[in-house]
């Protein structure tokens, strides 16, 4: 969920001219801070509202909660208001954002790796089921967000995630937040290099460190030496892309300056091969150059990829080698881009000779009870452990091939189906107006009527419904934020309101725009938007239907959406 009420500026195209006001860049001295969010974190950090929560308003509840704790500092330990229930997509612009405030609270665990334990696993049922009437997301980023949380309970849910070694630090605001890692990390055979110590590493190092407490904006890390490429890196603000160098082997390439939302652009290569045990000391001067050199005269234009814009990567480097780490970087290759796409869902033998089983839920949409299930089905199949997807999935791990078919009906029963249609296993959605203050349009239930259509509409057509067919992914965005990153999708939706088709004089309804042909890796690109090409949110299955329909039949062999 982004913080952001969306930019209206136009899209960056490549290097700008160095803007002439200060933007707040600290290390060129200009620390006056320059807007309403520098001001607060300089007054105090986001950090030390944890004491707080604890000490006064987890006693007092909600109405204790100063405005500048509540939509500002709690970011810093995982926690947004969410949506005041009621409030029509029509009117989030009009309204200021206490309007919007409920008083119960998203709340959002880091899981860095996306790796968790049976025994996490029950603790983070445990939450739901206790404290966010069964709620459970899982998120694009490896996390998992709860909803109706009460302040008031926030101790006893922190003690809990300690006990199980599970935090909310630094899970939102602006700081480095949940480190992306390669589902298979570890156990795929066509492996490059294993990213995990790096991960750990920096999460253990500088997760909750002050001096890394106050960036710009948030920023995006992702470590991944899988040769899928599975971790989306061209998105993020820094990302270590398994490569194998000639003379030195297995290692990582440094790509920097990715993101997505109202001004999407891809992280671009510093052409530099980074050994494994250097990653959290290239990650900690990236990340230095950012909180340094950072513009924070705006928030919509705080992202490091405006920096790596108005730079360029050999400026990146040079300042990064000369000013931060004090020594040159080794030259490296390119990562060789995968030609398919790889999404972990279905059964595949692990290097060990053990299996791991890729389920999906629908749109990341689970709960308590699902995650008690789970645990319970993984524990019968002898595996201890789980690897939530960048892509709303799950990965149990370890699993011997004679408890395989056992545990495929198991997920079949909590509704974790391993063997789903290109629809279910290709849709993601973001939280939407269920739970998002800036959102426009429901998404998670549009998103699971579009997934149950599509699958009764287009039964006639098996290729969909198998592992081997041809692939498709559709991401719904609920606003022009892109928490579900709609751009880079076949199909990608941005909530808007549309005309009513019944009624076009009459009040607009809740609808999307349509973006066409987005994709990472050989064809990294952000979708077409077409001029006019929107629909309403009960058109939409009309819609995808036809183009579905239309691809399968003028598509030529195997080609794919993009
Ligand atoms: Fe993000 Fe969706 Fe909320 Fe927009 S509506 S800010 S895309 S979660």
């Amino acid at each position: 969920m982004s913080t952001e009420t969306p930019a209206k500026t136009p899209a960056a195209k490549g290097a700008a001219a160095r803007p002439k006001r200060p933007e707040g860049q600290w290390a060129l001295g200009e620390r006056e801070p320059l807007n309403e969010n520098e001001a607060w974190k300089a007054r105090e950090g986001g950090l030390a509202v944890r004491e707080r929560i604890l000490s006064t308003y987890a006693e007092q509840g909600f109405a204790s909660i100063p405005g500048e704790d509540l939509r500002g500092r709690m970011r810093w330990w995982g926690l947004y208001t969410q949506r005041k229930p009621g409030i029509d997509g029509g009117r989030t612009a009009s309204l200021e954002p206490h309007e919007l405030d409920d008083e119960y609270f998203m709340l959002r665990v880091r899981i860095d790796g996306g790796a968790v334990t049976v025994a996490q696993l029950r603790t983070l049922a445990e939450i739901s089921q206790r404290f966010a009437r069964g709620t459970a997301d899982i998120t694009d980023r490896q996390n998992i967000q709860y909803h109706w949380i009460r302040v008031e309970d926030m101790p006893e849910i922190w003690d809990l995630l300690a006990a199980a070694r599970l935090s909310t630090t630094e899970a939102c605001g602006d700081t480095p937040r949940v480190v992306l890692g390669s589902p298979l990390a570890g156990i795929a055979a066509d492996e490059i290099i294993d990213g995990t110590p790096a991960i750990k590493a920096i999460v253990k190092q500088w997760v909750g460190d002050p001096t890394l407490a106050n960036l710009p904006r948030k920023f995006k890390t992702a470590v991944s030496g899988s040769p899928h490429q599975d971790v989306a890196h061209e998105i993020h603000d820094i990302a270590f892309v398994g490569v194998n160098h000639p003379e030195h082997g297995p290692g990582f390439d440094l790509w920097v300056g990715g993101g997505l939302s109202t001004n999407p652009m891809l992280a671009q290569r510093l052409g530099t091969w980074v050994p494994l045990d250097e990653v959290p000391e290239v990650w900690h001067g990236v990340i230095q150059i950012f909180r340094d050199y950072g513009y924070r005269r705006l928030r919509t234009r705080a992202r490091l990829k405006f920096l790596m814009a108005d730079w360029g990567p050999e400026k990146f480097r040079q300042v990064l080698e000369d000013e931060y780490l004090k020594r040159p970087l080794l030259d490296g290759p390119a990562p060789v881009l995968p030609t398919t796409k790889h999404d972990h869902v279905g059964v595949h033998r692990q290097k060990n000779g053990k299996f791991y089983v890729g389920a999906t839920p629908v749109v990341g949409r689970i709960s308590g009870s699902v995650l008690e299930g789970l645990a319970d089905a993984m524990e019968k199949a002898g595996s201890n452990r789980l690897r939530f997807t960048p892509q709303q999935k799950l990965v149990v791990l370890d699993v011997t091939a004679k408890r395989v078919a056992d545990l495929l009906d198991d997920l079949d029963t909590i509704g974790l189906t391993a063997r789903p249609s290109i629809f279910r296993r290709g849709t993601m959605a973001c939280t939407g107006i269920e739970f998002c203050k800036l959102a426009i349009t429901a998404t998670k239930s549009t998103a699971t009527t579009l997934v149950n259509e599509l699958e009764t509409r287009l039964a006639d057509v098996p290729e969909l419904f198998t592992l081997d067919g041809p692939s498709l992914t559709i991401n719904m965005n609920g606003c022009p934020n892109s928490c579900a990153r709609a751009q880079i999708a076949d199909i990608g939706l941005k909530g808007i309101q549309v005309p009513n088709p019944d009624d076009p004089q009459g009040p607009t309804v809740e609808g999307f725009q349509i973006h066409l042909g987005g994709g990472l890796g050989v064809h990294a690109g952000f979708g077409r938007k077409l001029r006019g090409l929107k629909t309403s949110s009960a058109d939409l299955p009309d819609y995808v239907e036809r183009v579905v329909r239309r691809w399968l039949k003028e598509r030529d062999g195997e080609e794919t959406f993009a």
